[in-house]
């Protein structure tokens, strides 16, 4: 019988019945196991996490992070045919980059699949044994227009050099975007906690939402529903492979309200611009210029979590003051951040990165992760001063405080006291 019924040409019938792969004995010997770190693609084995042959599947979760529940919604409505299987007729990357020797090291990287790029070319048998494989990684070529890189042409920040940036302020990159893939083992390491309470844990509070990370120890990769990567590249790719290329790098944890609404209580865009700028500068004399862009939203607490925060801190007795600033977060969060930069240096592995030598962050736990990681950083460049929006004076005040770089003087408790943000007017 087939899986599906098909009605009409867009139109599917979903499964009635469910097929459960909590149980190892039903699929031991029938997958391809996955050697995480093993020297080649083909010792590693490709990561088989597409839904379509229960079988074959050697990961739990599945593509897309978060998204893959509209791929079920699309699903259960009866749009999407769930044995479909995509056409990667000319998707391959535009830009090749690695492999580097950090690629077959199974505790460099632990939270993305560095050969999920170009799975035509890596698993070119498997995918002709009829094993659906899909990339976790894609490559391509964008041009970008920002209004504030037309302003820094216009205020002689930056040099239109007619191939990297243009006359007109838009700017040649190479980007990637990158799913999440943990190897669970090499995750829990990087925490110093053991297997099991990850995978407890990440059961339990998700909602019991994926029973294999309980029941099926044989799969050690995980495919979770959270938001990736995108890495924005200026200068030429090709030059990753030289360990004496300059690299300018800012890793840039998203900001929607500042990042695309321009909201004035953070620092967010305008340190993102400041690190463009960076970026381009390095690439024109020759270098690379790199922004990793995670989706983090809010510290990782998400936006809900941020924007009732936002409330607290505006109607607090004394109003939205610095020395408040991480106290209001960890009133309502129980913590002020998740982001946990433990796993952040794998998208620079991924490229090969060993040393930075313009890092455009303030943040000490970035600067300690990258440490911790073997990657070098040399000069570290906070915001410029004029770039900081005026409410956003609070949030900077407070992180240097806490121990973010700057060459600015530490302020006093009582100077934090005195820097004030808005109201609600
Ligand atoms: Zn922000």
């Amino acid at each position: 019988m087939s899986e599906t019924e098909t009605k009409s040409k867009h139109e599917y019938v979903p499964l009635k019945h469910i097929v459960l792969t909590s149980h190892p004995s039903a699929y031991a010997g029938k997958y391809i196991p996955i050697q995480w770190g093993a020297e080649s693609p083909k010792a590693r084995g490709p990561v088989v996490a597409s839904l379509s042959n229960q079988v074959h599947r050697n990961a739990i979760g599945s593509h897309s992070g978060s998204y893959m529940v509209y791929r079920a919604l699309a699903v259960a409505s009866g749009k999407l045919d769930p044995e479909h299987r995509p056409d990667l007729t000319h998707t391959h990357p535009s830009d090749e980059i690695g492999p580097f020797s950090s690629w077959c090291d199974p505790k460099k990287i632990v939270a993305i699949d560095p050969w999920g790029a170009d799975v035509g070319q890596h698993f070119t048998e498997q995918l002709e044994e009829g094993y659906d494989i899909r990339p976790s990684i894609a490559v391509t070529k964008a041009h970008i227009e920002m209004p504030e890189l037309r302003e820094a042409i216009q205020a002689g920040r930056v040099t239109p050099d007619g191939e990297i940036l243009k006359e007109n302020g838009s700017c040649v990159v190479t980007k990637a975007a990158i799913e999440p893939v943990w190897f669970l083992p090499g995750v829990a390491e990087r925490f110093g906690i053991d297997e099991g309470t990850l995978r407890r844990n990440l059961f339990q509070h998700t909602g019991g939402m994926y029973p294999e990370l309980i029941t099926r120890p044989d799969l050690e990769v995980f495919l979770p529903p959270i938001g990736g990567h995108t890495v924005y590249f200026f200068g030429d790719v090709n030059q990753l492979h030289d360990p004496n290329k300059r690299v300018a790098c800012r890793v840039h944890d998203e900001c929607n309200g500042s990042d695309v609404f321009g909201s004035d209580i953070c620092t967010c865009r305008p340190y993102l611009i400041h690190g463009i700028e960076v970026c381009i500068e390095e690439a024109q004399k020759g270098g690379l210029g790199v922004i990793v862009y995670n989706r983090k939203e809010g510290r990782a607490l998400g936006e809900v979590t941020k924007f009732l925060v936002y409330n607290a801190r505006k109607r607090q007795e004394g109003g939205d003051t610095a020395a408040q600033y991480f106290a209001r977060t960890e009133c309502v969060a129980g913590i002020q951040d998740v982001r946990f930069q433990e796993l952040m240096p794998d998208v620079l592995n991924w490229l090969g990165i060993n040393k930075i030598d313009r890092f455009v962050s303030m943040s000490n736990m970035k600067y300690e992760a990258l440490a911790s990681a073997g990657i070098e950083v040399n000069e570290r460049l906070s915001i410029p001063d004029d770039m900081i929006p005026e409410d956003a004076q609070v949030e900077i005040k407070a992180k240097i405080a806490a121990g973010y770089y700057s060459v600015d003087e530490i302020p006093t408790e009582d100077q934090l006291l005195d820097v004030k943000g808005r109201d609600y007017k």
